[in-house]
């Protein structure tokens, strides 16, 4: 079966209300979506995290190593994809694009041997997963202390047993908002914080020093990226876990983060880190080094699905009686397309999410949805 041609599709579409976080905003939702077609008539999907024009503009360049290649090799077309712009693309945007080519091929894969992706990677392990609540976004007016204490309480009336809090504006006013939220969804939900990198090393340590009794269950990009030494200050500062890793990219980024031990919870996202090949190297390599892995999800129902593929197969560590599971990162802000280029929607029932059953990713995409979000 060899790979006849490869389409990007650049969505984009404004929201109806633009939301901030600590260090950016957005008034759009965009994503690189890959459609890689074979001489079979099997169509396989995937998604780049990330710049979707920069994203499809790496995809396009990696063309001449996919045109004509046999579509079910996925190893050798990663290590092709990879050796191509190794120089020049450790990191980054060329990651995302093999990331979305990867998940695409995969896609591929499943559809051939009508099978889902998690079963073709020797799971599953699970068959569905528990899911935490993302959002408690900014918006321009109002007062957080109010819409995003009520955002808290309705994710609680939900069913979720968890979500996730955004911090990293200013310690004091990032302090009473979590006393407040912790306070209204009570001691048995699960709250972590994500400061989107947008703390120093003092200003996260200061924070999670004045937060740390409130029962935290991870503390999300609490410095920088790059600033590894800051992440293991933080790490040693604080009984909170700390997580990241969604902008971190392959086995080789991830094995700089686990051999300084700087996070406790390893975030890569399947639509950036290198798609589904990579992060399951990623997965093995934290189960050796006794890491905790809950991959970082923020696109369409193509990423998210390619993470229930991946969570599906995430192995427990150790097997004990009552193992620790992973749990699914589930977007609750606004993203006009997320569902509606799937013909089936994926939902959670009370906090929960079933991983797809379905050939391939285990999501029917509706074409004219995805044309219909399409800018170029
Ligand atoms: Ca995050």
């Amino acid at each position: 079966m060899k790979i006849e041609q490869v389409n990007t599709h650049i969505i984009h579409c404004e929201l109806l209300e633009p939301f901030h976080w600590a260090i950016g905003e957005a008034s759009a939702r965009g994503s690189c979506i890959v459609e890689v077609l074979t001489d079979t008539g099997i169509v396989g999907w995937g998604e780049c995290f990330g710049p979707a024009g920069p994203a499809a503009a790496m995809v396009e360049a990696y063309k001449p190593w996919l045109i004509g290649a046999e579509a079910l090799a996925t190893e050798k077309i990663w290590e092709d994809l990879y050796a191509a712009y190794r120089d020049q693309g450790q990191k980054g945007v060329p990651i995302c694009a093999i990331s979305g080519i990867d998940i695409a091929l995969w896609d591929i894969k499943g559809k051939h041997f009508s099978a889902p992706i998690h079963q073709l990677m020797g799971g599953p392990l699970r068959t569905s997963v528990r899911a935490y609540a993302t959002g408690t976004y900014r918006t321009r007016t109002g007062d957080p202390m109010d819409y995003i204490v009520e955002e808290a309480a309705g994710y609680k009336a939900e069913g979720f047993t968890a979500m996730k809090l955004k911090i990293g504006f200013n310690v004091a006013d990032d302090t009473a908002l979590i006393e407040k939220v912790r306070e209204t969804i009570g001691p048995e939900m699960e709250l972590m914080l994500d400061a989107n990198h947008g703390y120093d090393a003092v200003d996260a340590i200061r924070l999670a020093q004045a937060v740390e009794h409130l029962d935290i269950r991870w503390f999300e990009e609490p410095v920088p990226p790059e600033d590894l030494d800051g992440y293991i200050s933080v790490k040693s500062a604080t009984s909170i876990p700390v997580a990241g890793g969604e902008t971190e990219y392959t086995r080789f980024g991830f094995r700089e983060v686990i051999r300084r031990g700087a996070m406790d919870y390893l975030q890569p996202d399947t639509c950036a880190a290198g798609g589904l090949s990579e992060c399951k190297k990623i997965a093995d390599m934290a189960n050796a080094f006794g890491i905790r892995m809950v991959p970082h999800v923020w696109g369409t129902g193509i990423g998210l699905s390619a993470a229930l593929n991946l969570l599906a197969v995430l192995p427990h560590n150790p097997p004990g009686r009552e193992p620790w599971e992973p749990i699914l990162e589930f977007d609750r802000s606004e993203h006009p397309a997320r569902q509606a280029i799937m013909a089936a929607p994926i939902e959670h029932v009370k906090g929960w999410v079933d991983i797809p059953l379905g050939p391939g990713l285990g999501i029917e995409i509706d074409r004219d949805a995805v044309t219909s979000f399409t800018v170029s």
